[in-house]
């Protein structure tokens, strides 16, 4: 079944049309991202969902009720924040517990459901401990508990790694992916982080100035971009614009070229496959990235096209000779 239903959503705060017309419907059990730049209006849709914000227009379902107009208590969610918002006072069980002891589940109870949801992120045995005794990282794992003691339907979660650093967060991101294939909750996930989107979800939706350019699978989204928004704010792309010369004869547009598409060939080497397109230039930069080496080549054609190669074998090969060295680039036109 949905888990979210969004139709025409809308939100102004004075004159800054922060949500401008949104549709989406989330399934039941999904890890669903959305993701977009900063202001873009994702976290004003999840304050919305969370029902912290009112609409302005539009409609809101959670499990097929109609939750727009409802209180933040009368929605069966629960919303991680950035900051974990945990209690400093309060042990890390206490801390688990509290949504328990405000719903007046008994002691004894919310103590064993707390244990359980803290052993579920890896935090066995830290219950006596306080906030402050801990790192960034199992700061954040006491806060997905405490949401997980609730069994909420859905769990809205705005940017829950963006204070950890890059390795602990990549580490998080796959704890929480697993974490959430075996509790089963439908996860919606707000995040800046093209990567970490790719990375966690089931599905996208990309954000842009209030409103949705596409949604889909991570493949989808990177292999078939809907829009040169979505090209070049997920993964990086070579967009060009210009009219087809086959297939859909004289169609205008933009054409998206992943780098790691594109095959560096000397010029005066191998003939071009039969059925690839080409393109000759110089190289104009080359960056060595260790797993991969970037190549910007300036076209004869007119214009830049950035390929990626991944660099397969060892090479004692100084990639650097490679600048000013004439190139074909060869690419599948699909
Ligand atoms: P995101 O989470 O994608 O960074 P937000 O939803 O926070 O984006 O913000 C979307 C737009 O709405 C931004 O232009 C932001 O400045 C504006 N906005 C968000 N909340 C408020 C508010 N309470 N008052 C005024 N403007 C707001
Ligand atoms: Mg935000």
């Amino acid at each position: 079944g949905k888990a979210v239903r969004l139709q025409s959503l809308c939100k102004s705060f004075g004159q800054t049309k922060a949500v401008a017309g949104v549709d989406l419907d989330i399934a039941d059990g999904e890890f669903f991202s959305m993701l977009g730049p900063s202001g873009s209006g994702k976290t004003t849709v999840l304050r919305m969902i969370a029902g912290f914000e009112l609409p302005t227009s539009g409609s809101i379902e959670l499990a097929g009720r109609d939750v727009t107009r409802l209180a933040p208590f009368e929605r069966d969610v629960h919303t991680v924040f950035q900051d974990y918002a945990l209690f400093p006072h309060m042990t890390l069980e206490q801390n688990v517990a509290y949504g328990l002891k405000i719903r007046k589940v008994p002691k004894a109870k919310r103590l064993a459901r707390a244990r359980e949801a803290l052993a579920s992120v890896r935090l066995e045995g830290f219950g006596d401990r306080r906030p402050s005794q801990l790192s960034g990282g199992q700061r954040q794992r006491v806060a997905l508990a405490r949401a997980l003691v609730n069994t909420p339907r859905v769990l809205l979660l705005d940017e829950p790694l963006g204070a950890l650093d890059l390795k602990l967060r990549e580490q998080m991101q796959i704890e929480l992916k697993e974490l959430q294939r075996e509790v089963g909750i439908t996860f919606v996930f707000v995040t800046h982080d093209q990567d970490e989107a790719l990375t966690m979800s089931d599905r996208i939706a990309v954000f842009n100035q209030g409103r949705i350019e596409q949604v889909g699978t991570p493949a989808e989204i990177y292999e078939r971009p809907a829009t040169p928004f979505v090209a070049g704010f997920v993964g990086t792309s070579n967009l060009l614009t210009g009219q087809a010369a086959e297939r859909v004869v004289g169609t205008a547009g933009t054409f998206s070229i992943r780098p790691e598409k594109i095959r560096v060939l000397r010029e005066d080497g191998d003939s071009s496959e039969p059925g690839c397109s080409s393109a000759v230039g110089t190289v104009a930069e080359v960056v060595y990235l260790g797993d991969a080496t970037r190549f910007l080549v300036d076209l004869d054609a007119g214009g830049r096209l950035t390929a990626l190669q991944q660099n397969l074998e060892t090479s004692s090969e100084d990639v650097a000779a490679y600048r000013g060295s004439r190139v074909r680039l060869q690419w599948q036109p699909r």
